[in-house]
């Protein structure tokens, strides 16, 4: 039930796993499904390469390179299974790509083009066909239904998958729908693209709004869709909290629960990606004890995982009828932020959320990526989130250049403390001390040229007020060409080796670079997606991937990027060699 279009954004972040101990008290739930490779009658040949990709992407046999089965593990909590997953064919299809009659028929004619006996179809969850050329992948229904298998009714969920589906941001979104989980919303009704419905697929944070999410790349499944490109985002994000509870993978122990009118409160929660950190996993809001059944949910969400594709950490707000939920029945709805930059629904330490009827409010007092926690406040919408208004610049950006003369767009957000837009003329532009005009996007041009502070001032309605400044370049407009920046890495040194004992799961690295005249900011990673940095000197402790477990040696190249004031950038990279020692 996806559609593949554009609207997923890359944010360039590498792979790196996170496996979780089974905590859960929810029972095991093992939902092996039967991949049926299925050849088009129009279609000779069989992809190089794409029998091996097929069993790498849904069996065991990838297991750790983040595919199928490692997302549903993580996801689940270890509640749910699909190590049973099994891959059968080539079978013929009785349709070409011309004549595809669609997914539920598609389905069951390919099941049907298994010799009768030699598949027990009850042993299984769900049916997914692959297609050896483009057909349009996607899920027949929610959950289960009943197929007919050389006339036998057999329940089952049905999917199908083509040349274009071995990536998780397509492929985990179609057997979510195999689940049982229909597509998530959001409450303003934005369209993600055509053809969706008001608010569908408007989750970023959100699988179950693929193709509107923000996923990162996983090397090992690249994006293989129509259209794709290499770096394509193809990976994450996990599910959000409404998901996790409809599926029974977070359990009422694991969340906190208020009810409208009660005295405030504060919780600590974890990380959905950390479920080992201290903190509920959720709250749980009751916004009328009347009407049992509809919640609003508070959720925190770290940019690590399966959400490296995620812009920044934050809070999350939904609103979940779980009354209705059920199988092609929208149940959660994501409350965005619209003042954020991204507007993406992610609220930040000092804002403050306020509910439809203004009864309830929820406050993020903190958040801690160092304990993989977020501490929020719930009570009645006295105001106490920190007071004061929120401004900052969006554009340009700090250190950036303009030419003389020549106009250009500020533009910053400008809210009170509890989120509320303030008015346009509340917002104050000045170059160093001299008035530039005033709103939240303000066209202007300076005609000296030099090194000038732009600040931007808010004042909400109590009189407060708050500012952002960034530095601006004025460029002479017959300049000559600003000279290219270099940057060079200290350390680590090229070829660097760093030991672990069998048991270590982090490991220190010391960051050093140097930049030339004119270097701005600094922006280390690395291939395992363990190091971020925006220091040109830095010793960070990284935890380790869960890929490097075996005893032996993992290569690591770290890159850093350096940008100048001029928005220029250089870089350069380093390998690393991290050997493990094991005693067997
Ligand atoms: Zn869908």
């Amino acid at each position: 039930m996806l559609a593949l279009g554009a609207c997923a954004s890359s944010t360039g972040t590498t792979v790196a796993w996170k496996n979780y101990p089974h905590l859960w008290k929810a029972p095991f739930q093992n939902r092996p499904f039967l991949f049926i490779k299925c050849q088009l009658s129009d279609v000779p040949t069989i992809p190089a390469g794409f029998d091996t990709a097929i069993n790498n992407f849904t069996t065991i046999a990838g297991l750790g390179t983040g595919n199928l089965v490692d997302y549903y593990s993580d996801i689940s909590y270890g509640a749910v299974s699909l190590y049973g997953d099994r891959v059968v064919g080539w079978v013929p299809a009785p349709f070409s790509t011309t004549t595809y009659p669609g997914r539920r028929a598609g389905v069951t004619a390919c099941a049907n083009a298994i010799p009768e006996g030699q598949v027990d179809f009850s042993s299984f969850y769900g049916l997914v066909i692959i297609t050896n050329a483009l057909i349009g992948g996607g899920a027949c229904y929610d959950g289960q239904q009943n197929l007919s298998i050389h006339g036998q009714s057999y329940p089952l969920a049905c999917v199908v998958f083509d040349t274009g589906s071995l990536w998780t941001w397509f492929g985990a979104h179609e057997i979510g729908h195999g689940l049982g989980m229909p597509h998530s919303f959001d409450t303003t009704g934005d369209i993600c693209q055509g053809g969706s419905l008001p608010g569908e697929y408007e989750d970023p944070w959100d699988m179950m709004s693929s193709m509107c999410t923000r996923a990162f790349l996983n090397p090992n499944f690249p994006n293989t869709g129509p259209d794709s490109n290499p770096g394509d985002a193809s990976a994450g994000p996990g599910m959000n909290l409404p998901n996790l509870i409809h599926m029974g993978w977070v359990t009422s122990t694991r969340l906190a629960s208020y009810t409208a009118f009660q005295a405030p409160h504060t919780f600590k929660l974890a990380a959905l990606s950390h479920p080992t950190a201290r903190g509920n996993l959720g709250v749980l809001i009751l916004p009328n004890p009347k009407t049992p059944g509809y919640y609003y949910t508070v959720e925190y969400r770290q940019r690590d995982g399966w959400d490296a594709g995620i812009p920044n950490n934050g809070v999350m707000i939904n609103y979940f009828k779980a009354k209705d939920a059920g199988p092609n029945t929208p149940y959660s709805f994501l409350f965005r932020n619209k003042s954020n930059p991204d507007e993406d629904g992610d609220w930040l330490t000092g804002e403050g959320w306020l509910d439809p009827t203004h009864t309830i409010q929820v406050c993020v007092t903190s958040i801690d990526p160092v304990s993989d926690t977020a501490t929020v406040q719930i009570g009645v919408p006295t105001p106490f989130c920190a007071s004061g208004p929120r401004v900052k610049i969006l554009s340009p950006a700090d250190g950036s250049s303009v030419t003389a003369g020549q106009s250009f767009t500020l533009s910053a957000s400008a809210t009170n403390n509890l989120g509320q837009p303030l008015p346009d003329q509340k917002v104050i532009w000045r170059a160093d001390s001299k008035l530039l005009g005033s709103g939240k996007s303000l066209t202007t041009h300076i005609d000296t040229p030099g090194g000038y502070k732009i600040t931007v001032t808010g004042t909400d309605s109590s009189g407060a007020s708050a500012s952002d400044s960034i530095t601006l370049q004025v460029v002479a407009q017959s300049a000559t060409p600003p000279a290219k920046p270099t940057v060079q890495i200290i350390s680590p040194t090229p070829g660097q080796s760093y030991s672990l004992g069998s048991g270590d799961t982090s490991l220190t690295i010391a960051l050093s670079a140097q930049g030339s005249s004119g270097v701005v900011s600094y922006n280390w990673s690395d291939s395992l997606g363990v190091i971020s940095s925006k220091q040109a000197n830095e010793t960070l402790v990284v935890n380790l991937p869960f890929s490097i477990t075996p005893c032996g040696a993992t290569n690591d190249t770290i890159v850093v990027k350096a940008t100048d004031n001029h928005g220029q950038t250089a870089t350069a990279s380093v390998k690393i060699t991290i050997n493990r020692y094991c005693i067997n």
